[in-house]
């Protein structure tokens, strides 16, 4: 090899080089540093006036969403129309059957020792009374665990009449031990022998509108009617009782179930740029109850996800994986269209990198926790520092599923939590009062913000994030 050719085979290598050297220069110019392209879409975010917009044209162009009713399937027909407006790369629906319950006409009234007319609604799924309704004598409990204490019989022939107020929690901590009155009332109040139950609503609130929501039946317990009445007719019930004299309640409930219906979840993806089957899943479930028209629950949180995906899915820099927006059917009659997912999904937890569900209203995040395996809490901490500005403190590695979740939860997949403040959302939870006028936008917009610093670090993340072993690339 002579001199000349030597040289020029080094001057070609340092051509080479210095144009990788350049290139990985324009790159850089190009390509931010992942904390300032997620800075960047986190405060785009936090300005936005789409997850209001989301929200204001589902509840004035569908409304309540009530699962199997007609507004079941325009609600679905809605999703898929906005997926696709909104620029998303895959949008597709899933069948999700269920059994139907309708509200029909529901009624109450003190009839002894004074005259009063009360403000109820009949829980979900419950039997109707005779057409001519019920009247009877109330026995009155404080708490459905002195319901299950008392004497076998001490209800027979009486409608069950359970008082206890929820309490009033930023977390919402006071709606579990609450909710039990509504879960299993008509249960235990038949094992001794009640003829209906009657609750006081599981809210907040003082306004007189009654809070629906499910309630169960036990193979082999009698079925009987049960209802909730609002916290002011509640609070002149428990003064009635103190007058001490025999009290008495006719009531009247019209419901009846319906034929089997098929609803769909709502898929939306924005795919990723490296990884596109792996993703990342964040969603909110579509349905409502028929009092409202399902704003905050869970319209904020369709509105929120939709919104972030969005979002991250514009940015001139995707993440590596797919931002998957999962709207589930069929929530609030038992996480129908969440068991149909992991049923169709499960098998692919691999690729179900992490989740989060936004079920809990339209108030400020204030802090997220995180369900993941050890090696994952630097990813965490980066998504930590990215939430300071939003007012999101990071809590710890013991998150929860929200309800949509908990059945790929339970099959593995790992989760996060980004916690809302609750404090005024079981005042509205429910109730006829579920309406868009008690969303602030910029709230709506600060979940927006957290949702993406969220996905688009789990998505893009180097390690995997996964629950238990980690499992690289
Ligand atoms: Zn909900």
């Amino acid at each position: 090899m002579t001199k000349r050719i030597k040289s020029s085979i080094s001057y070609k290598l340092f051509g080479f080089f210095s144009s990788l050297i350049l290139s990985a220069n324009v790159w850089a110019a190009a390509k931010p540093a992942e904390s300032d392209i997620v800075s960047q879409l986190r405060d785009q975010a936090a300005k936005s006036t789409l997850p209001y917009d989301i929200l204001e044209s589902l509840t004035t162009e569908v409304g309540a969403r009530m699962a199997g009713t007609p507004q079941d399937a325009l609600a679905v027909k809605w999703a898929v129309d906005k997926f696709k407006k909104l620029g998303f790369d895959k949008v597709w629906t899933e069948p999700v059957t269920f059994d139907t319950w309708i509200r029909k006409h529901e009624s109450a009234s003190v009839t002894s020792p004074f005259q009063h007319e009360l403000k109820i609604t009949t829980l979900g799924f419950s039997i109707p009374t005779p057409e001519s309704g019920i009247e009877a004598e109330v026995i009155h409990f404080d708490t459905i665990e002195d319901l299950i204490e008392s004497p076998a019989d001490s209800a027979k022939g009486k409608i069950v009449f359970i008082s206890r107020k929820m309490e009033r929690f930023r977390s919402g901590k006071g709606y579990g031990p609450a909710v039990k009155a509504r879960n299993t009332g008509a249960v235990e109040a038949a094992k001794k022998g009640a003829v209906a139950v009657i609750i006081r609503s599981i809210g907040t609130d003082s306004h007189r509108l009654p809070h629906t929501g499910m309630m169960r039946y036990k193979e082999g317990v009698k079925q009987i009617p049960a209802a909730a009445m609002s916290n002011p007719d509640a609070d002149l019930m428990e003064r009635i009782f103190a007058r001490k004299k025999p009290v008495k309640i006719k009531l009247r409930l019209d419901s009846h179930t319906g034929p089997k219906y098929t609803s769909h979840n709502v898929i939306g993806e924005m795919t990723g740029r490296e990884f596109p089957d792996e993703k990342v899943v964040i969603g909110a479930h579509l349905d409502s109850w028929d009092l409202g028209t399902g704003a905050v629950d869970d319209g904020a949180g369709v509105a929120i996800t939709m919104a972030a995906a969005k979002v991250i899915g514009d940015a001139k820099h995707r993440p590596k994986r797919t931002i998957r927006v999962v709207l589930f059917a069929n929530e609030e009659q038992g996480l129908v269209g969440a068991k149909a997912y992991a049923a169709k999904h499960g098998g692919d937890l691999n690729n179900h990198v992490t989740g989060a569900e936004s079920d809990f209203g339209a108030g400020k995040i204030y802090a997220f926790a995180s369900r993941v395996a050890e090696d994952n809490l630097a990813v965490v901490s980066k998504m930590a520092k990215l939430m300071k500005p939003l007012g999101i403190e990071y809590l710890n590695n013991e998150a929860g599923p929200g309800p949509d979740l908990i059945p790929m939860y339970r099959l593995g997949m790992s989760v996060f939590s980004l916690r809302q403040d609750g404090t005024d959302y079981f005042d509205l939870h429910h109730t006829a009062d579920d309406t868009l006028d008690k969303v602030e936008p910029e709230n709506l917009a600060q979940n927006t913000a957290a949702y993406v610093v969220f996905a688009y670090i789990a998505a893009n993340s180097e390690q995997k994030i996964t629950r238990g072993v980690l499992k690289t690339h």
